[in-house]
């Protein structure tokens, strides 16, 4: 007796356990991977725990619902499911001694599954206890596959049902555990016979009271190798996946998710508990009670990446852990007058949904205890609102409680880390992340941990919520920018470049610029993880002629939250674009344009699209209609921010126009002039546009509205310096026949030509002048241009704003310093 004792505390002390999931038993390939994982350690005894196939035990309750719904189609997805166990069989070329075995085995599991479901069809109802008999085949399908495998390599296998230890009530589908039963039973399970260098089971599978088949919930397989874990007091138990270890969030949602290396059970549990489903959250609670490491890593890592070590006391505290998030949420608010202050009402409302068994999430009280609002699964929304109802009939019959109102379609992403406790902030800078991405939010609670802070919002921006907080915890970078770009003309193009060169320099001072979209007429290019920059022309050429609509492709790109810019950039000189920006700014976008149309536009307009930014709390910068890149909106704003009155401004505001007056001042004939300013790209698109005047009628309109004139096109007056019969027909049309105005810039005198803009309170005009040779507009060179502003402040000398006001790489940098000023913090150098 007393040596049987010894054995047995030395065989148990040295275990440990290890679960391979479904990922790592999907194919042939898998398997053999396990097979090696498993020989290259078998100096160490371990009980392995496996998972059903990938996938397995979906297919297996799909058939399942299939057959009950009276589909004989049943028939064919399971012929499906035995068809590729068989496969996976012959792939992994076992030699026959142990293949045949093998073949039979799960020949008869297939049979007990198709009689099962056959059954179920024959009598039209799958119960949770047939649902539990047809599912436990996958996990009791892998089993013999993995043992056949280590038997192949050498190893000593013992087999044993896990339904022998694993003892559970009859909660079908989630069945609990009996922790006494259990652990006796695999105490003596395992003790009965220790020559095995791997004993393996099936984990997910339990027994019931009635000897039934029961199953511990869907990932259930975690939890059994932790049952099996404490039980036997293992060194370690091992999660085998098909992740490098946990996340800092999930990494099919945050591709930047990094591997944590190590964190307390707590935190594992919060997240867990709040959406990662990395880990089955009831396997921590047996591992936490007995001290005993959870690894969680890759079974297909090569490099012997040593994963994520889930312990009592971590290496390093930390504020934020990770972050997770669960779908499928939904908001119930009480709103009521004096009762949700009172005694006892939070207990009534507790009290009625756990009758309903109904599991509350999260909970937020208002302040002023107006109203209490409970998270709860969007599932249990039709039950919830009967309990409820049921409850409180009588106080919202007396008026006592106001409503209750149901929000769905929401998720709540959840912050956890144990250092949240001694920190500040961490909301506040959750907040400003989710702020700066547009995002909502819809309630907020802190756990009563304190380990975790929870969020709800709704489900179409949990990517983009996510991936925010992500770069605000994990990252340097403070700020993220994903830009949907329209056109790609000369300023598009030049914007694009000058992204992708200062894109480095930008990361080492925390901003990320990433453009998700490049649109332009016919063709576009979009991309959830940022274009590549260094080659967007050409992928834009290759991506083909689409025929979808500026309007179409807006519409995809709205509904595709993994798309989700935070700023649209208008480089077109469009009505297309401008008529989306409404809509952008409703979805939470900034928008910035060099694009005139928009601020220039119908007056009812502008003021409607500005409403909307301001109750979105974006912004619209469009520095770039006046001045190209010079800061004259800004200096405008600021005047007028700061409370300074705006008394006149004179300007010349076209590069175009005083690039052809200065070529004229200096000899050149008029067409000449024309022809050049356009080759050079400082003319508009269509250079009629310029010498009409109405580029400079737009660009006093937008300075006047800067001042806060309510001012329309109309109200611009503007007599044109050519015959109006010059703008009829074609572009081209009017190239060919500028000669014909060559001598109206014939003069003798000693003026210049200017082409000057005015505002005054009440007035606003432009118009062509003949300027002395000393007055300062006669200085301007090129495509210079002046604006001087005279106001109250500066009331004996104005200020002036000179440089150049015309050139795409000009206009696409003020396009640039637009995006980079939407920045909280813009780059220091
Ligand atoms: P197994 O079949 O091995 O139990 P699961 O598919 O149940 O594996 O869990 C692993 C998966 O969990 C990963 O492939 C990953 O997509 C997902 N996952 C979700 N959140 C996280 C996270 N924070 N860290 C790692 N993986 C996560
Ligand atoms: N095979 C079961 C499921 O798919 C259990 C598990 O994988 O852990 O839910
Ligand atoms: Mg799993």
């Amino acid at each position: 007796m007393a040596q049987k004792l010894e054995v047995k505390c030395l065989g148990i002390m040295d275990l440990e356990v290890l679960k391979f999931g479904g990922s790592s038993l999907a194919t042939a390939e898998a398997l053999q991977r396990v097979q090696s994982v498993l020989l290259e350690r078998r100096a160490e005894q371990k009980i392995v725990v496996c998972s059903a196939m990938g996938g397995a035990t979906s297919a297996l309750l799909t058939a399942g619902r299939l057959a009950e719904s009276g589909d004989a189609g049943y028939r064919e997805s399971f012929a499906s499911i035995g068809r590729r166990h068989e496969q996976v069989i012959e792939a992994l070329a076992l030699p026959s001694h142990l293949k045949l075995p093998l073949i039979s085995e799960v020949e008869v599991t297939l049979k007990e599954a198709e009689a099962l479901l056959r059954g179920v069809h024959i009598l039209g109802e799958l119960s949770p206890r047939s649902a539990d008999a047809i599912a436990s085949c996958g996990e009791r399908l892998a089993v013999p596959m993995v043992a056949a495998l280590l038997r192949a390599g050498g190893l000593r296998v013992r087999r044993v049902d896990a339904r022998d230890w694993i003892q559970t009530d009859d909660q079908h589908g989630a069945a609990s555990v009996d922790w006494t039963q259990t652990s006796a039973a695999i105490l003596t399970g395992v003790d009965a016979d220790l020559a095995f260098d791997v004993l393996i089971t099936e984990g997910y599978i339990g027994r019931g009271p009635d000897g039934a088949t029961t199953t511990l919930g869907r990932g259930g397989s975690d939890y059994t190798a932790s049952l099996i874990a404490r039980a036997t007091n293992a060194r370690r138990m091992e999660k085998s996946t098909d992740v490098l270890g946990m996340m800092t969030a999930d990494p099919r949602l945050v591709p930047e998710a990094e591997v944590i290396p190590s964190m307390s059970y707590e935190e594992a549990l919060e997240l867990c508990h709040f959406g990662a489903k990395v880990i089955y959250h009831p396997t921590i609670e047996p591992l936490r009670k007995s001290g005993i490491p959870l690894i969680v890593r890759s079974t297909f890592a090569t490099d012997n990446h040593p994963g994520t070590a889930i312990v009592a006391s971590p290496e390093h505290t930390c504020i934020v852990r990770g972050l997770s998030s669960m779908s499928d949420m939904a908001l119930i608010t009480l709103v009521g007058g004096g009762i949700i202050a009172k005694p006892g009402f939070s207990r009534r409302v507790f009290t009625a949904l756990a009758q309903a068994a109904i599991n509350v999430v999260l909970i937020t009280q208002s302040s002023s205890e107006h109203t209490i609002t409970l998270a709860i699964a969007e599932g249990d929304v039709p039950d919830a609102e009967r309990a409820l109802t049921e409850e409180f009939e009588a106080d919202m019959t007396l008026g006592r409680l106001e409503s209750i109102r149901i929000d769905q379609g929401l998720s709540i992403v959840a912050l956890v880390g144990g250092g949240m406790q001694s920190a500040a902030g961490v909301s506040g800078q959750a907040f400003e992340a989710l702020g700066r991405a547009g995002i909502n939010v819809r309630a907020i609670a802190q756990g009563s941990t304190e380990r975790n802070i929870s969020i709800v919002l709704s489900s179409i921006d949990v990517p983009a919520a996510l991936r925010a907080m992500h770069q605000a915890f994990f990252s340097n970078i403070v700020q993220e920018h994903r830009l949907l770009c329209f056109g790609t003309g000369q300023v598009g193009r030049a914007f694009l470049d000058q992204i992708h060169a200062a894109a480095p320099t930008l990361r080492q001072r925390g901003i990320s610029i990433q453009v998700v979209g490049i649109v332009r007429r016919q063709r576009h290019l979009l991309d959830p993880e940022g274009i590549d920059l260094g080659q967007w022309s050409e992928q834009l050429d290759a991506a083909g002629q689409g025929h979808a609509s500026t309007q179409e492709i807006w519409s995809h790109i709205l509904s595709s939250p993994s798309l989700r810019p935070t700023i649209l950039v208008d480089n077109t000189a469009s009505e297309d674009t401008t008529a989306l920006y409404l809509e952008a700014a409703k979805a939470r976008m900034h928008l910035v344009a060099s694009n005139k149309l928009a601020a220039a536009g119908p007056l009812d307009a502008w003021l409607t699209l500005n409403k909307q930014l301001k109750a979105a709390q974006r912004s619209f910068r469009h520095e770039t209609n006046v001045g190209a890149a010079l800061p004259v909106l800004d200096a405008l704003a600021q005047m007028v921010a700061t409370g300074d009155e705006v008394l006149r401004i004179e300007a010349v505001l076209s590069g175009s126009l005083n690039f052809i007056f200065s070529r004229i001042q200096s000899g050149q004939r008029f067409s000449e002039a024309v022809q050049e300013a356009r080759e050079l790209g400082y003319t508009e698109p269509d250079p009629r546009l310029d010498l009409s005047g109405e580029d400079v009628v737009r660009k006093i309109l937008i300075c006047a509205r800067a001042c806060g004139a309510s001012l329309d096109m109309k109200d611009v007056h503007n007599p044109g310096f050519l015959p109006k019969t010059a703008f009829a027909g074609e572009a081209g049309q009017f190239m060919a026949s500028l000669a014909d105005h060559d001598s109206l810039f014939v003069s003798q005198d000693a003026g210049v030509w200017r082409f000057v803009a005015r505002f005054a309170p009440g007035q606003c005009a432009v118009g062509l002048e003949r300027l002395p040779i000393d007055h300062p507009f006669a200085q301007l060179q090129g495509p210079d241009n002046q604006i001087r502003i005279h106001s109250r402040r500066y009331s004996t000398q104005p200020l002036v704003l000179q440089g150049s006001g015309a050139g795409a790489v000009l206009t696409a940098s003020g396009v640039f310093s637009d995006v980079l000023r939407l920045t909280a913090q813009p780059p220091m150098s």
